[in-house]
């Protein structure tokens, strides 16, 4: 069986979790190996930023929707192809959510669509860089400063990926980053947030110690350590940042390595692309990739259908994603808001995501590849 993903283990992980466990003094959150990831993440991302590591890409989400002091009835457009978190840190805070259509090209939010959804309440808008591609940038970051409206990316699977040569997660005002197993960087459960606005520092750091100047105590900025704020525990523990500095230390080589493996995806299926028999990913100008996903369209919901149940069968683990958000349970509640969405009701389900993880080998992509060729000759 080809696994849909590998969590990857690439060298001193073991080693600096050993480090950080046998000094005995520190296992919990801002640590020595948290401030060296931090560190690290600042300097990827060009250096004007400040990050914060966090326990997952979702409580970054949160703090943002917290920092951003959002009020009940505050509207957030959102993209309806995306994860449940892009949604629940804003529904926590009792934001109205505004599901936006995407691109067909990027399965990203569209500046048309924004647009569309732009009322007098808008407060937010959250672009999903989906499987590390660059939303439109330019024209997103013009449409909120024009407008006063805050810009938060939803950069989780983007670490690594840039627009104009500049890194995504440096765009907004905040951006947050994932390093959940299942993406390129990661440490189990972790994330990142990204502050591009000093302002919002001292206070980000007070919500992610549960609303207490417990940082600024420790640094001897104040004499007592004390309730300031609201907050939760978004900390990531010291141990969990061992791992991932393992991992960011080796961050362009594991993302190169998954690029490799998405090109190679591109080249040897284009010849099905050119019969019609499925679409793949277009470059889209201006963007830079992690090879974070590879996924093809199909021609139908039935054939996305039977070939999922086709490689599963041949043994390479293939899967779909995201159920449409404003089709869901909870979601339905927000539809007669953003009205029919058909690109992203059509094309997530004719998507087909393939196996992509660190060191995937020649072999098994020729396998997964293979299997495809075999689906289509024998339908
Ligand atoms: C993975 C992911 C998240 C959630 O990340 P966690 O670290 O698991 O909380 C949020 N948004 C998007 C787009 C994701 O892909």
């Amino acid at each position: 069986m080809i696994p849909f993903n590998k969590p990857s283990m690439i060298g001193n992980e073991a080693d600096y979790i050993n480090q950080a466990v046998s000094k005995g003094h520190h296992i919990s959150g801002n640590g020595p190996f948290t401030k060296k990831c931090e560190h690290l993440l600042e300097a990827a991302l060009g250096g004007g930023c400040r990050v914060l590591l966090t326990t997952s890409c979702t409580s970054a989400l949160e703090m943002a929707a917290l920092l951003l002091d959002l009020q009940e009835g505050d509207e957030v457009i959102l993209p309806s192809f995306t994860f449940v978190s892009t949604a629940n840190a804003f529904l926590l805070r009792g934001c109205v959510l505004k599901f936006a259509d995407v691109d067909p090209d990027s399965m990203n939010i569209s500046l048309a669509e924004v647009e569309r959804l732009t009322t007098k309440e808008t407060k937010v808008i959250v672009p999903v860089h989906y499987g590390g591609v660059s939303c439109d940038m330019d024209a997103l970051k013009s449409f909120c400063a024009e407008r006063e409206i805050y810009l938060v990316e939803d950069a989780a699977q983007a670490l690594g990926s840039s627009y104009n040569g500049k890194p995504l997660g440096t765009f907004g005002e905040l951006a947050t980053f994932s390093f959940h197993e299942t993406k390129n960087i990661i440490c189990g459960e972790g994330g990142a947030l990204v502050i591009n606005d000093p302002k919002y520092f001292e206070r980000a750091e007070i919500i992610r110690e549960k609303g207490t100047n417990r940082s600024q105590f420790f640094r001897g900025q104040v004499d007592k350590y004390t309730w300031v704020d609201i907050g939760s525990s978004y900390v990531m523990s010291d141990m969990l940042a061992a791992y991932l500095f393992a991992q960011l230390e080796n961050m362009d080589e594991i993302n190169k390595l998954r690029e490799e493996a998405f090109s190679y995806y591109v080249e040897q299926l284009r010849p099905l692309e050119e019969q019609g028999l499925i679409k793949l990913q277009k470059h889209l100008p201006k963007t830079n990739g992690n090879g974070h996903l590879f996924y093809l369209l199909t021609q139908s919901s039935e054939q996305q259908k039977d070939m999922l149940e086709y490689l599963n069968e041949q043994g390479v683990n293939a899967v779909f994603h995201y159920l449409p958000l404003h089709t869901s349970n909870r979601g339905v509640q927000f539809s007669n808001l953003c009205g029919a969405l058909p690109i992203t009701e059509k094309q997530s389900y004719q998507l087909v995501r393939l196996p992509m993880y660190h060191k995937i080998s020649r072999d098994e992509l020729d396998q997964v590849i293979q299997t495809i060729y075999q689906f289509y000759k024998g339908s």
